[in-house]
């Protein structure tokens, strides 16, 4: 399916919330004048019924509660939007030597063009030279070579990678993107773990405000099916009364129902993805998406990695940190690796595996929503998965890399148990029976 045109979509963007705000103030109003005091409380005298003041003032305490639920998600949203979208800042672009330049050390990527699989970072065929940047260019042209910014990749114990051990490259913004971010067209910046640019917010739902966006599609889900119940019950009831309609009841049924199918589908959608742990990118070819993983060789096994051991390792490596570039082969063979090495095995899932689904959806949904009800039902606390202050890797992962990690046999071998007081006991007590039976 075509994406519409990027200045369409950031003109729909500017329009909409101050539509979204007008539709509120009118909703409001019919809810207010013509229901609420003209019909329920002091009945007009067309409509030849008693006052029903209680009832007309139940209903717009839980309308005014419910439409102030729904702002404040609604604000709550547009500010994460607004003043933490999760844009990465963008780099300066690699110098002409870096991108002609490449050290033997790297593995051979032209070699394995054959083998190029789709990946889970290729969405949508128009985002393909710029998500994967000048390395998806097929004939070989230049490949940045740019090793600035690697550190906090290869700091940790697993990354998404390109099939060479290096983090995937946005050509645009001239760096290396963390596990799941993406390139968006329309505000043209990588976005930490986007799902999709919303013209309803105005913006880029990101890892910083997916939570706030199911919340406030939840919240006007809800909204819309009170109006529509009050509305349809009373215009129903006008009908049957008079013969005729109220103009501006009949109008609020057709917003509700228009709001409330939309919110319906967008709950039902983005709790799915939640469930899933997927963005809306992601999903798009999750059932053929192959993710290639540099998944950190333990410092103990490094020995086993030599050529000449028993061991012989099934996967293909890397080194961190990288050697300078431009490197000439007279540096290259004076060139002194650091002590502190980082080796990572490159693994890649089978199709349709998602390494950050964490096994269990409650498990996936509290990554978004967070880990206590307060959290999952009130616009506060940011989303656990946007967390950063857990090292291992970008995001928290599942059995899929625990089973890549065992099946290559990077697993660490087991500690030994230690003896236990009871194991000890029971020890003592065979030896002090055994003992006894050979007196006697
Ligand atoms: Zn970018």
């Amino acid at each position: 399916m075509a994406r519409p045109d990027r200045r369409v979509n950031l003109a729909v963007a500017r329009t909409i919330p101050p539509f979204l705000l007008c539709v509120c103030v009118y909703a409001c109003y019919i809810v207010t004048k013509p229901l609420c005091i003209d019909y329920l409380i002091r009945p007009l005298p067309k409509y030849s019924r008693g006052s029903r003041v209680g009832a007309g003032i139940a209903i717009l305490v839980i309308f005014y509660v419910l439409i102030f639920v729904v702002i404040i998600t609604y604000l709550r949203l547009l500010y994460n939007i607004t003043r933490n979208p999760g844009f990465l800042p963008r780099s300066s672009p690699p110098t002409k030597e870096q991108q002609e330049t490449e050290p033997s050390e790297r593995p051979q990527r032209r070699k394995r063009k054959h083998r190029r699989t789709r990946t889970a970072e290729k969405p949508d065929k128009a985002d393909i030279d710029i998500e994967r940047g000048a390395d998806g260019n097929a004939d070989g042209g230049a490949i940045p070579l740019d090793i600035t910014g690697l550190e906090s990749f290869y700091t940790k114990d697993v990354f998404v990678c390109q099939e060479d051990g290096r983090p995937l490259y946005c050509s645009t913004c001239c760096r290396y993107k963390p596990d799941r971010a993406h390139h968006c067209r329309e505000v043209d910046r990588c976005v930490l773990k986007m799902d999709h640019f919303c013209p309803w917010v105005g913006g880029v739902v990101s890892e910083t405000s997916f939570k706030f966006f199911i919340q406030f599609v939840f919240y006007t889900l809800i909204f819309c099916v009170f109006s529509l119940i009050i509305c349809a019950t009373f215009t129903a009831e006008i009908l049957q009364d008079t013969g005729g309609a109220n103009v501006h009841l009949a109008i609020g049924i057709g917003l509700s129902s228009l709001f409330g199918l939309f919110s319906f589908g967008m709950t039902i959608s983005s709790l799915q993805l939640a469930m899933w742990n997927l963005s809306t990118i992601e999903n798009l070819n999750r059932r053929s998406a192959v993710w290639t993983l540099a998944i950190r060789v333990p410092d103990r096994m490094l020995a086993r990695l030599n050529p000449e051991s028993r061991w012989a390792p099934t996967f293909r490596t890397i080194t961190y940190p990288l050697p300078p570039v431009p490197l000439s082969p007279e540096a290259a063979r004076d060139y002194q690796p650091p002590e502190k090495q980082h080796v990572f095995a490159i693994l890649q899932t089978l199709p349709g595996e998602n390494p950050f689904d964490l096994g269990s959806p409650f498990k996936n949904l509290q990554q978004v929503l967070g880990y206590s009800i307060i959290d999952w039902f009130l616009p506060l606390r940011q989303s656990p998965c946007a967390d950063r202050t857990t090292g291992d890797s970008f995001y928290e992962l599942g059995p899929v890399v625990s089973r890549l990690k065992k099946e290559a046999g990077l697993n660490p071998p087991p500690e030994p148990q230690p003896t236990t007081q009871n194991d000890t006991e029971r020890k003592h007590k065979r030896r002090r029976s055994s003992h006894r039976q050979s007196q006697e």
